[in-house]
C-alpha cells in the first residue's frame, strides 16, 4: 500500500503513530514518510520523529577555512562552528 494512502487510514480510523524511538511524539504524515530506517532481517520499519531522526543520524561537517571534518549527533539542529566560521554540513 502506498505510504500515504497507509498513513491516512491510520488517522482516519483514529489512529496515530508513534516515533519508534521515544514513543511519545506523534509522526506527522511528513516525518512517516520521510524519517523511515529498515530493520535488518524484517520487512517491518522503524519510523523516527524529527528529533529522533536528527539524533540517530549523524552528520558530516566540514571546516571551511582549515578544512578539517568532523561529525555530530544532536536531537536538535546546531550551528557547529570551527576556526571561528560556521562549518558546512556534508
Ligand atoms: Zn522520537
Ligand atoms: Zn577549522
Amino acid at each position: 500500500m502506498e505510504t500515504i494512502t497507509e498513513y491516512y487510514n491510520g488517522i482516519n480510523a483514529g489512529d496515530y503513530y508513534l516515533c519508534d524511538k521515544c514513543n511519545v511524539s506523534k509522526l506527522s504524515l511528513n516525518e512517516y514518510v520521510t524519517n523511515i530506517r529498515d530493520i535488518e532481517n524484517s520487512i517491518e520499519k522503524m519510523r523516527y520523529c524529527n528529533e529522533c531522526r536528527n539524533y540517530l543520524i549523524l552528520k558530516k561537517w566540514k571546516c571551511n577555512v582549515c578544512k578539517s571534518t568532523g561529525n555530530t549527533r544532536n536531537e536538535r539542529e546546531l550551528t557547529i562552528k570551527h576556526c571561528d566560521k560556521v562549518v558546512s554540513i556534508i
